[in-house]
């Protein structure tokens, strides 16, 4: 099928861009970015949009840059970009962006896709959703009438899902860098290559003097939400690590989340996809695996 009809705007400045959407997005004006979430579903039309704003023109928005101890990545940004390498300050986080990119979609998807586009889609599965609730990123939203600082807590309201208003555009995302002795690990379930995850995790963990001093746990895919697990965090942090340690982690990852269901996969199934998710991301980060 071909999209229902609507007026193209293309501006080339954030400016511009910010006072089209203030006058369109009552009259369902949308942000077109890398188009490869919102024209799928707009030729399928279940979405039928009466005006694009399309910001690939607009090379500001197109800037990877480290300031203040974070990695900035403007609304402009691919996926590929981080397959490509990103500034040397950008250190562990750069090896983690470029571990997890190779999970996403395919490469002519990844060519066009951006890191900011997937955070405002916000599909439960989206990789880097899990990586800005894992590693708390700030979202910065710009509008005609200003601009706002979310966390990742505050913008991810539910599947496909975010707190953005119709006039904001998601600017750019802060993503905080890691210390030099992070050690990360990512893990994904999906049928095939370059499907959509049905459970992953993401684990960030730092040692001090042999015990855990720090550890981040994130699951994605499994609920509506990506988020950081709690439960399974405290279960490290202070301790020294062993394998059957992990394995408890991993156990009260999963017991703790709310499964999502469909046809193909149950929420038991989902629970224990997480799980396994959990264990492997742990071992990847700690050399301990199952
Ligand atoms: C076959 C296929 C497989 C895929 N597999 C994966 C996968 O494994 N993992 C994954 O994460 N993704 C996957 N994707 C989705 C892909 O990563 C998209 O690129 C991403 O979800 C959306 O980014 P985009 O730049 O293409 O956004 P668009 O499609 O342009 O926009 C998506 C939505 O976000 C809004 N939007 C976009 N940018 C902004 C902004 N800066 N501010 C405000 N609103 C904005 C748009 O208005 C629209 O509502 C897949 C897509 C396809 C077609």
């Amino acid at each position: 099928m071909k999209p229902a009809p609507f007026t193209y705007h293309r501006p080339a400045t954030i400016t511009d861009a910010l006072a089209l959407l203030a006058e369109h997005a009552p009259h369902d004006g949308r942000v077109l970015a890398g188009g490869q979430s919102l024209v799928p579903i707009m030729a399928f039309r279940l979405s039928r949009p009466a005006h694009l704003i399309d910001i690939n023109n607009i090379a500001e928005l197109s800037r990877v840059t480290v300031q203040d101890g974070a990695l900035c990545i403007g609304a402009g940004v691919r996926h590929a970009a981080f397959e490509r390498g990103l500034p040397a300050e950008a250190g562990v986080l750069a090896a983690l962006l470029a571990e997890v990119v190779s999970h996403i979609a395919h490469a002519p998807i990844r060519t066009r896709g951006t890191f900011c586009g997937s955070l405002a889609h916000a599909d439960p599965a989206s990789e880097w959703c899990l990586v800005a609730a894992t590693l708390g990123a700030t979202l910065v939203a710009r509008s005609a009438s200003g601009t706002r600082s979310l966390s990742a807590e505050e913008f991810f309201a539910g599947v496909m899902s975010t707190s953005l208003q119709p006039d904001e555009l998601l600017a750019e995302a802060r993503m905080p860098l890691l210390a030099d002795d992070a050690r990360f690990g990512f893990a994904e379930f999906n049928r095939r290559a370059g499907d959509f995850a049905i459970a992953m995790s993401l684990c960030v963990v730092r040692l001090a003097n042999g015990l855990v001093s720090d550890v981040r746990i994130g699951v994605g895919g499994a609920e509506a939400l990506p988020r950081r697990i709690a439960e399974a965090e405290s279960i490290l942090l202070g301790r020294k690590l062993d394998s059957a340690l992990l394995d408890t982690a991993a156990a009260a990852a999963a017991a703790a989340i709310d499964p999502l269901e469909d046809a193909q996969t149950s929420a038991q199934d989902r629970r224990e996809l997480a799980a396994a998710m959990v264990r492997r991301a742990l071992g990847r980060a700690t050399g301990m695996q199952a």
